[in-house]
């Protein structure tokens, strides 16, 4: 493997002790607590809740800072469904995702038509788009009619239906329950440009014993009327926040972050995330003589409602901070579930991943399998560019889900009682949340203590010259990659002598030393995360879309399928964004220079 300059740091003693320390009274508490509150965004329950973890942080001596943000939030209250065949009518069950249109008192009639689509087949291709959304050319039969269609209302589908002229659009789950969601592309609260994204047109989700027999009948013709009711305004909530200082280096921190918010009672999704957070701010607080570096731990509202709106809103009020000092960012959502042993699917950057591989290993005593992170969860700081690592952690084994006949979720260690009101206490196992914490633990501790910061960002620089070779190939000669392949070369080598001799001259030297080496690595990763992760400008949100790596790129890989009159205009296209990713690698390469 590459990167063998990368000494991997871990402190034994250390973690053995933070393991010990690691008690389920707190965080047993919490669930038994929080299983009382349905924890909707902007509700007094999700308030209560807030309370809750603010008030258990003060018993335990945690300094905590509580913000008190307002987000633009879009709350399901109901939906009717009406399907007519002929002169008979009849109702469906059905729920409105965030962010459908609100008919209100009005409704939306027209004619059906059946897209027919897949569910998807894993957590990594929930926010894929299906082919079933994009128009095959010719007469859409979609226009003007009613869309019905299998899989979640993701935003990807729903606001490719919607271009192409649905006119409300009906989503079949994959099982005989409903899940609750949010459709919207706009990444937390909307700005003057992106509202115009913000869908137009009533969705809603019914089960699939009930689609099954409504694309039967749909295929014979049938009219529905479609009628929905959500809150959608700008709502205040609660955002807590504990800083515990480090001792070398306290300036430097690692934000450590989940949602408290959650669809019903949402125990498996996110209540055990948040009693880990609390766990964590519990043994952390007790170590802090012995943390390097500080640890930034947060609770974030707005996450099911508002598309990730608290995050965001985090993300958007200290910027200047997280860009100049955060070290990195780590993900809690949907830990320590009830049969979840596995860690087969989780997500870090690829400059994590020899961290993360082995620091759940360590811990926990089992393999684990790492993924690219999707654009979803509070990956909300993509675009000012810390490295990041976990989202989902823990899953129950994907040979018992398959046993089970679960279908893909995106929570709840794989349950499907994922965002129904069946994510109850039961979905939790407090055994597996002490596992989790231990992997957290392990994590956190390698983090703020390793000399240098543990990410091997040759391994980063890696996935995107692989990428960029795959993008060239499909260019095939009507854009040159090969100038990017050679800066991601040059880099490579350089980073990779860069790193060697920075580590020696850490281990040799003093306090200003470290602290030099480390923000080199800092603005690397301002350079290489966006470049990695993101489309848009720096500081800003991406859509909530499926990217693949270097997103600028990536309009390369559909050149081929493009009709001969559009090509040009990708052709363009690429040709600016290969001169602005040029332009990001040579101040990487001067990065290395200081
Ligand atoms: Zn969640």
């Amino acid at each position: 493997m590459h990167g063998a300059t990368t000494h991997p740091f871990s402190d034994a003693a250390l973690e053995r002790e933070a393991h010990t320390l690691v008690s389920t009274e707190e965080a047993s508490a919490l669930l038994e607590r929080f299983s009382t509150l349905v924890r909707e965004s902007g509700s007094a329950d999700e308030r209560t809740s807030a309370e809750y973890i603010v008030s258990r942080l003060r018993a335990l001596g945690i300094p905590v800072t509580v913000h008190e943000p307002e987000l633009f939030l879009s709350i399901p209250k109901r939906s009717q469904l009406t399907i007519a065949t002929g002169n008979a009518t009849r109702q469906i069950e059905s729920r409105p995702p965030a962010f459908s249109l609100s008919t209100g008192d009005g409704s939306v009639t027209g004619e059906v038509v059946h897209v027919p689509s897949t569910f998807a087949g894993g957590t990594a291709s929930l926010f894929d788009l299906p082919a079933a959304a994009e128009a095959s050319g010719g007469r859409d039969p979609v226009a003007g009619r009613i869309v019905l269609t299998e899989g979640f209302s993701m935003p990807g589908p729903v606001r490719a239906f919607e271009q192409r002229g649905a006119i409300a659009q009906i989503y079949v789950h994959p099982g005989p329950r409903i899940h609750e969601g949010i459709c919207t592309t706009i990444w937390g609260a909307p700005d003057a440009d992106s509202i115009g994204r913000k869908p137009r047109t009533p969705i809603v989700c019914i089960s699939r014993p009930d689609g099954e027999r409504l694309a039967a009948d749909a295929a014979a013709g049938i009219r529905a009327t479609i009628r929905t009711e959500l809150d959608e305004g700008w709502m205040r909530c609660l955002l807590p926040v504990v800083e515990i200082r480090g001792r070398h280096d306290p300036e430097e921190f690692l934000l450590v972050h989940g949602h408290y918010d959650s669809w019903y009672e949402g125990i498996g999704d996110n209540a055990t995330g948040n009693a880990a957070l609390l766990e964590l701010a519990r043994v952390l607080h007790g170590l802090a003589p012995r943390l390097n570096r500080s640890v930034r731990i947060a609770w974030w509202p707005g996450h099911s409602t508002g598309r990730y709106a608290g995050s965001t809103w985090y993300a958007d009020h200290f910027a200047d901070e997280i860009d100049e000092r955060c070290v990195a960012h780590l993900n809690i959502d949907s830990p320590g579930c009830a049969g979840a042993t596995a860690y087969e699917e989780v997500m870090w950057m690829a400059e994590a991943g020899d961290l993360c591989a082995r620091a759940i290993t360590d811990a926990a005593g089992v393999p684990a399998h790492g993924m690219r992170p999707l654009r979803a969860g509070d990956y909300s700081f993509n675009q000012i560019g810390p490295t990041a690592f976990y989202m989902l952690l823990s899953n129950i084994p994907q040979a018992e889900r398959a046993r089970r006949g679960y279908y893909a979720v995106g929570g709840c260690g794989g349950n499907v009682a994922w965002h129904t009101p069946q994510d109850l206490l039961d979905v939790a196992d407090l055994g597996v949340l002490r596992t989790d914490v231990q992997v957290y633990l392990t994590t956190i501790l390698r983090t703020v203590n390793a000399p240098v910061y543990p990410f091997d960002y040759g391994a980063a620089i890696g996935e995107i010259a692989a990428a960029v070779r795959r993008y060239d190939a499909a260019a095939a000669g009507a854009v040159d990659l090969q100038p990017v392949v050679g800066d991601l070369e040059a880099l490579r080598g350089e980073y990779d002598a860069w790193r060697a001799s920075a580590e020696a001259r850490v281990l040799a030297g003093n306090d200003a030393e470290r602290r030099r080496v480390n923000a080199t690595l800092r603005r690397l990763a301002r350079l290489l995360v966006p470049l990695n992760y993101a489309r848009g400008e720096r500081f800003d949100h991406d859509p909530a879309i499926k990217f693949g790596p270097v997103p600028r790129l990536e309009a390369a890989a559909r050149l081929a399928a493009a009709p001969a009159d559009v090509k040009p205009f990708i052709v363009t296209g690429l040709v600016r964004e290969r001169n602005k990713v040029r332009a990001i690698l040579r101040s990487a390469r001067r990065e290395l220079l200081s």
